[in-house]
């Protein structure tokens, strides 16, 4: 999950308020008797949820129709703030929980998730469809320029007058209850898509001759790809997976996840009902709609990004392909390289060229170095410190606990979750059990910030040795924990990590870059025996597989980017063939046969189902602007230049308050540049 994670638990916050006593048995309805009010999880039980989620919702009503009920003209105070800080037992509750069944999993856990989303999703709709609450929030938003709002007010304002339009609160009375079909319909078919994306997969594996099987899962499918050399059983596994979901089987034997689970009507109808959606709401396409609400703003920014990098990297590929070809033709004079080709003769490439004993590398990469070095890249950017606390609550007694002080004064909580147990899920990521911001008082509630990994476990001789990935991951989700420790924000709903999607891997992924630099590799990454400093030989290895492969990989990511794009820019309804559809859009861009979009439209998940609609091309962005940030503290010839930091400091700080496209301007004092992105993937 690196990279990509953003449950929406982080953005749930928690308020130090009252509540009632009605049912001292439950912890969700006291105070947290607590230091810093950390939610006390040893009283926590799981039957304590769903009464806890119930009134919570109950609660929030009964605040929203006081709002609505109010005689008196809506105003800032009891319309937006109101709206603002309601809720607040549910966010607890929720927090608390959705945290947990992530880390603390049981089928106890799993049984509340799936009774309560429901009632939370049509919870929610009620609100976003409440046209007596929108009003309100519309008359006070009409006259915003009288009402002498602070920048942050006003930005409070807007953004929640955007967010009801955006749900759908200003369509016609006339083609409100089209648009409400819109919604079941495109929510019934994601669902749809994504069963069949997940039986097409789970319908095909295949007996190898040695008694193990292959199947469509990716860590499975692609081991096999880079090491089988039996080349018509590599196309033919090869079909199985990319003809997925597509209705056409291309190998012989035909197989059922091609044409069982065929959503290229799916694909058809889901398109057309989002730009149909998007018409309603005002936007000529579907990605108009959703760029509306992140940095990139408009396709044609989308499109120029994507293309800036487009150029080097297929040049880059079509390099790679020449070497893979030379190396097929050694093996199978006269053959053409095919698609089920690159991956094998690129592995091959690779272990030959660039290989690193994993044996070699991790002793210089133990946990407990790679964290401390983290924790020195903030101490020296902005002048955090970190002390392990063992006396705070703790819901599992793996999970380690850090006050963070800036200077005398703690500045947050931060739990480390380091190594995998069962009833945790797979992948590294950050979350809050409370975020930061000022209650109505004024007063600054301290952020709670939890940190979940799957790292290698210590052994009885040995402490946990990690790879340099998964060094990177730790750098990478203490970037997510720095933006939601440092933010120093009013409204919760604007605070910490409360930003638009291609904006919120800032942050994360530009701590990688100092993970990675070899000066200060040589700070953190020390023998774990020796204590020796890494040294400079194995650095430049390190460096040298990283850029491997990049113009592949680039250039899979971006024609996936493309192809996304070019579905949601579509003005009018039409019939689609997805097959031709993607064929048309792949040549139009030039790709190279040898090469196919990352993911084929009929199992394209996430531009489907998972929210990366018009949106897959954030990976691309955030890479853009990672890259310049850094490239920024290497122009100044200081990796923790105190101006710079102090800078970008600001911009981890205002969260979502101020529009983040300025915060970057302001960091940068220009517009992002591609030129670092292509010299880190070594295509300049
Ligand atoms: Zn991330």
């Amino acid at each position: 999950m690196k990279r990509t994670l953003f449950i929406a638990a982080a953005a749930l916050v928690l308020l130090a308020g009252c509540k009632d006593k009605k049912d001292m048995s439950n912890p969700f309805f006291s105070e947290w008797n607590t230091p810093y009010e950390i939610p006390d999880f040893s009283r926590i039980k799981t039957e304590h949820y769903m009464p806890a989620f119930r009134e919570g919702m109950e609660r929030q009503k009964a605040e929203i129709d006081a709002i609505v009920n109010n005689p008196e003209a809506p105003t800032f105070e009891n319309t937006v703030l109101a709206y603002e800080y309601s809720g607040q037992l549910l966010r607890e509750v929720g927090s608390v929980f959705f945290n947990l069944s992530e880390c603390e999993n049981s089928p106890e856990m799993e049984a509340i998730a799936e009774e309560v989303t429901p009632l939370l999703s049509a919870h929610e709709d009620d609100i976003a469809l409440n046209a007596a609450l929108f009003a309100r929030i519309k008359a006070v938003y009409d006259q915003r320029e009288s009402l002498g709002l602070n920048p942050e007010q006003m930005r409070l304002l807007t953004e929640q007058y955007k967010g009801f339009v955006r749900g759908g609160a200003n369509v016609p009375a006339s083609q409100q209850a089209r648009f409400r079909q819109l919604n079941e319909q495109i929510a019934s078919l994601t669902l749809q898509f994504a069963q069949n994306v997940l039986k097409a997969t789970n319908a095909y594996s295949k007996e190898l001759a040695d008694g193990t099987k292959v199947t469509l899962d990716m860590p499975t499918w692609e081991p096999f790809m880079q090491t089988c050399p039996d080349r018509a059983l590599r196309e033919e596994v090869w079909h199985a997976f990319t003809d997925r979901c597509s209705g056409t089987c291309a190998t012989e034997g035909s197989n059922r996840s091609s044409t069982e689970y065929d959503n290229t009507a799916i694909i058809d109808k889901l398109v057309n009902l989002r730009l149909e959606r998007a018409n309603i709401l005002g936007f000529p396409t579907h990605a108009d709609w959703v760029l509306d609400d992140c940095l990139a703003k408009t396709p044609a920014n989308v499109y120029q990004c994507l293309m800036d990098i487009w150029g080097p990297a297929l040049k880059v590929a079509k390099q790679e392909r020449d070497i893979y070809q030379r190396m097929l033709s050694n093996d199978e004079p006269g053959a053409k390289l095919q698609p089920w080709d690159w991956r094998y003769y690129s592995e091959k490439y690779r272990v030959e060229k660039y290989a690193i004993d994993d044996a070699e590398v991790r002793p210089y990469f133990a946990l407990d170095s790679v964290r401390e070095g983290a924790f020195m890249v903030a101490n020296r950017l902005y002048g955090l410190s970190f002390r392990e606390r063992t006396d705070l609550p703790t819901y599992d007694k793996e999970a380690r606990c850090f006050e963070v002080l800036q200077g005398d004064s703690t500045v947050g909580i931060l739990y480390m979750d380091f190594h995998p147990r069962a009833s945790k899920r797979s992948g590294a990521w950050m979350t809050e059990f409370r975020g930061q911001h000022r209650d109505l008082e004024g007063n600054n509630i301290m952020p709670i910030i939890q940190v979940v990994c799957n790292f290698t476990k210590p052994t009885a001789d040995r402490p946990s040795l990690l790879n340099f990935d998964e060094s990177e991951t730790l750098f990478h989700e203490f970037g997510h924990a720095l933006h939601g420790l440092l933010s120093n924000c009013t409204y919760p709903s604007l605070a910490g990590t409360n930003v638009p999607r291609d904006f919120v891997e800032l942050p994360s992924q530009v701590m990688e870059n100092w993970c990675r630099h070899p000066q200060v590799m040589k700070l953190y990454a020390h023998h774990y025996q020796t204590g020796a400093a890494i040294p400079d030989e194995l650095i430049q290895k390190i460096a040298a597989a990283q850029t491997y492969g990049q113009g592949f990989m680039t250039v899979e990511l971006l024609a996936a980017s493309l192809l996304d794009m070019d579905y949601y820019t579509l003005t009018e309804p039409q019939h689609i063939d997805p097959l031709a559809f993607e064929e048309a859009a792949m040549n139009k861009i030039g790709l190279i046969p040898e090469i196919i979009s990352r993911y084929r439209s009929p199992y394209f998940q996430h531009i489907f189902t998972t929210g990366y609609d018009a949106g897959y091309y954030s990976y691309t962005w955030t890479a853009i602007l990672d890259a310049d940030a850094f490239e920024a503290f290497a122009e100044s010839g200081d990796l923790f230049n105190p101006e710079l930091a102090a800078k970008f400091r600001h911009l981890l700080e205002s969260g979502n308050t101020v529009e983040p496209m300025e915060l970057y301007r302001a960091f940068r004092g220009k517009d992002p540049s591609p030129k670092a992105l292509l010299k880190r993937k070594g295509m300049m």
